[in-house]
């Protein structure tokens, strides 16, 4: 069990690549708290099935773009394992559309999803961390759209590229404290987030991708664990694309 003892946030743990994640962390051992926004459901069914395989989560309601629910999400998270090891933002939206058609609220819902977010929960974990002078891992989920960008995604671009720079700056603020700062970036994972694309882009899209397929959500869970575990405990401020290659 490589994370016995560890207890780990994610955020969107609800479903898509936040539901592996929270998945895979909890089968390596951890308590996990699977955030979610507004489908109670979906996250009941996670909690339950990590539940009837013997392991220990629970579900919190937050709208992670609301700087004072993340806040009480970290405290109620905090107040119910008592600790707090591992934080992964996963949490993420896309409003696609060509720059000269984005409405404002388009760019605004999703840089207070995607980044705001990432700021709200690490300026909400990081002092419980550090005053408990025992480490910790962040992982922020980012995309191959916020490396090399993609006609239609300047919001979702801005927002993924942002948490780079943000986790490159924290991870040398709190480097010294032992909590390490990483960023995961996906290519294309198959989940609600993409199942709209259209068909022919989908089909198109493989050529550009050199291992020829999209990944999936199990792939990118299996990054985050490594990160969020011993294994990965001189590496920080790093990206680590996940991506079959197309960001390369
Ligand atoms: P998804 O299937 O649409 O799931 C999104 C999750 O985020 C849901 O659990 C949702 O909860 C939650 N969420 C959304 N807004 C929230 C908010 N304001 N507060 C709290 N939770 C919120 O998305 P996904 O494809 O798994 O994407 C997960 C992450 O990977 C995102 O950051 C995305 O940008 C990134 N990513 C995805 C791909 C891809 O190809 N799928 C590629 C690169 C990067 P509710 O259901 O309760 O609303």
């Amino acid at each position: 069990m490589l994370l016995e003892g560890k207890v780990a946030v994610v955020t969107g743990g609800s479903r898509g690549i936040g539901r592996a994640i929270v998945e895979d962390l909890a089968a390596n051992g951890a308590k996990v708290v699977v955030n979610y926004h507004s489908n109670a459901d979906a996250a009941q069914e996670v909690v339950a099935g990590i539940v009837a395989n013997g392991g220990t989560a629970v579900a919190i309601q937050a709208d992670v773009s609301n700087f004072d629910a993340a806040q009480e999400l970290i405290k109620s998270a905090i107040s119910t394992y008592g600790q707090l090891d591992i934080l992964v933002n996963n949490a993420g939206t896309t409003r696609d559309t060509l720059l000269m058609m984005m409405k404002e609220e388009q760019w605004d819902v999703v840089l207070a999803t995607n980044l705001k977010s990432v700021f709200n929960c690490c300026k909400a974990a990081t002092r419980p961390m550090v005053r408990r002078r025992n480490g910790g891992r962040i992982i922020n989920i980012s995309s191959v759209s916020g490396i090399i960008g993609q006609p239609g995604q300047a919001n979702y671009a801005a927002s993924k590229a942002g948490i780079i720079g943000f986790s490159k700056s924290l991870a040398k603020e709190i480097g010294s404290r032992k909590i390490t700062v990483n960023v995961v970036a996906p290519g294309f994972v198959l989940t609600d987030l993409t199942a709209d694309l259209d068909a022919e882009l989908v089909e198109q899209s493989l050529e550009f991708i050199p291992l020829g397929r999209w990944g999936d959500a199990q792939e990118i869970a299996n990054a985050v664990t490594f990160l969020a575990s011993d294994k990965a405990s001189y590496i920080t401020g790093e990206v680590l694309q996940v991506d079959g290659g197309i960001g390369i």
